[in-house]
């Protein structure tokens, strides 16, 4: 399958002269979740897009493929991000296609070096700095003003347009558009994303009426669902971990034209889904990504409007579960060793 801009090419801001630098990203699958449907019950059918099979893990693939066609079209001399994330190992495969240097920003001390090793295997310079991130995001917009270098933090506005290319997909594979569309919110990018890809197919009659945009923050990071600024958000789910959403309006216009809504979602309604996707649907995503599903639930058990009889409803699993493998190895028992014989072995399986 060829990657997004080759297929979506009419619908997004590239001429026949961009260089088109890809991965194959895209063309995810869109999964049945048939143990969610039934407990979601009504004969409502609810469906995993799972962007953990992107090629770098991800869904930032979709946006990275179009900001670095674009920057290598622009002449750029190289990427640079202050991300410790997924936005970080993205830039970095996507720069090394490139041929082009890719630079990460951070501030010293809390760097998790597992959460760059992806960055790094890929070529990317770590550079720490004495300050915090409010800090390394200011420095790297500077240095990419100045040396013609390309930011591709979420602000970098070509990211936003490799990410609609999602609702294109999700209407392309279902025949129409879902009820409802569940997703994780941070930086609150890719719910405006997948929204401006509805309202591009409404606006050319390819459906009739756009899903309900359901965003779904943690709990101790939810500063839309609050209105203010959380100075030092916590969750278990790093990759929604932000207080001060760059995509702030574009979530709230998402909802407000789709009569949808933002919700926020504990950390044990997260784990419960994360481990639900595991063990049920044998779909294994990144804690951030089980929000989606754990918003669902938590709608659903409250009693609220979630979709009607015999919908549809999508839910956006934005990362591969092997992005954090501390987490599930966290909750990995070994069980002590049982003899070899035939018999005690039965017994251990429990078939005896
Ligand atoms: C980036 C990211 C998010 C948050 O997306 P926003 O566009 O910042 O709202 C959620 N989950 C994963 C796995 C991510 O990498």
């Amino acid at each position: 399958m060829a990657g997004l801009i080759e297929r979506f090419s009419h619908r997004l801001p590239v001429s026949p002269e961009t260089p088109v630098i890809s991965l194959e990203e895209g063309s995810t699958p869109l999964i049945p979740a048939p143990a969610l449907s039934q407990t979601i019950g009504e004969d409502r059918q609810v469906y995993l897009k799972f962007e953990g099979l992107n090629p770098t893990g991800s869904f930032k693939d979709r946006g990275m493929t179009v900001a670095v066609s674009k920057a290598m079209e622009e002449g750029s001399r190289g990427l640079i991000c202050a991300s410790t994330g997924n936005t970080s190992a993205s830039a970095a495969a996507y720069a090394a296609r490139a041929g082009v240097p890719c630079w990460v920003v951070l501030p010293a001390g809390k760097v998790a070096t597992g959460k760059l090793a992806q960055a790094i295997i890929h070529g990317a310079r770590v550079i720490p700095i004495d300050g915090n991130f409010d800090i390394a995001l200011q420095r790297v917009i500077e240095i990419s003003n100045s040396e013609g270098i390309t930011l591709v933090n979420s602000v970098n506005p070509y990211r936003i347009e490799g990410q609609k290319t999602v609702s294109f997909e999700i209407i392309d594979e279902l025949g129409h558009a879902p009820d409802s569309h569940f997703l994780p919110v941070g930086n609150a990018g890719n719910i405006t994303a997948a929204w401006r890809g509805y309202s591009e197919e409404l606006e050319s009659n390819r459906i009739p009426i756009p899903p309900r945009m359901m965003g779904c923050q943690a709990a101790g990071s939810a500063p839309i669902v609050s209105g203010s600024v959380v100075e030092n958000p916590e969750t278990i789910a790093t990759a929604i971990r932000i207080g001060n959403p760059a995509s702030w309006q574009g979530a709230l216009q998402a909802v407000e034209q789709s009569n949808g809504t933002i919700l926020a979602v504990e950390d044990e309604e997260i784990l419960a889904a994360y481990h639900h996707l595991a063990s049920r649907e044998g779909v294994f995503c990144e804690p951030a990504s089980a929000a989606s599903v754990a918003g669902l639930l938590k709608r659903f058990h409250a009693g609220l409007e979630i979709c009607p009889a015999g919908g549809t409803i999508v839910c956006t699993l934005t990362g591969n579960g092997l992005k954090d493998p501390d987490l599930a190895v966290a909750g990995t028992i070994l069980p002590d060793p049982v003899d070899a014989d035939l018999d005690s072995l039965r017994k251990a399986m429990d078939l005896s």
